[in-house]
């Protein structure tokens, strides 16, 4: 997608600080870390929304959350951890390409 910040970061074209990387998707570090560890979780598919979800986007989404659970000791987060996702204005969606936030490293509060 022209003009997508994570599609740039997905091609390469902005850096970013990876953890980990696969066939189908990406996590780096957020560059405004809302938590000691807070770590972005993207499909390199681009879609914006959660409610963009199909039953194809929704199994990707299922994969992402599995593969967060077979690696998430490794980012720092072993003692736990909160996945946001956010959509739209109310919840202060700023980046309309489809991302987990992966929070932790510390005790989190609401
Ligand atoms: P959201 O508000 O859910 O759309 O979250 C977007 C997140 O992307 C924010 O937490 C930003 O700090 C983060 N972000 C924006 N640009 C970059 C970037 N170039 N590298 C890493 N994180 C970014």
């Amino acid at each position: 997608m022209d003009n997508c910040i994570f599609c740039k970061i997905i091609a390469g074209e902005i850096p970013s600080a990876k953890v980990y990387e696969d066939e189908e998707m990406l996590v780096f570090r957020d560059i405004e870390p809302k938590a000691k560890v807070h770590l972005l979780c993207v499909p390199k598919a681009h879609f914006a929304y959660l409610s963009d979800a199909d039953e194809e986007k929704a199994a990707l989404i299922g994969r992402m959350l599995q593969k967060v659970g077979a690696h998430y000791h490794e980012w720092g987060l072993e003692a736990g951890y909160r996945v946001v996702i956010n959509q739209g204005e109310n919840a202060g969606q700023t980046v309309m390409h489809l991302h987990m936030h992966l929070l932790g490293g510390e005790t989190l509060g609401w």
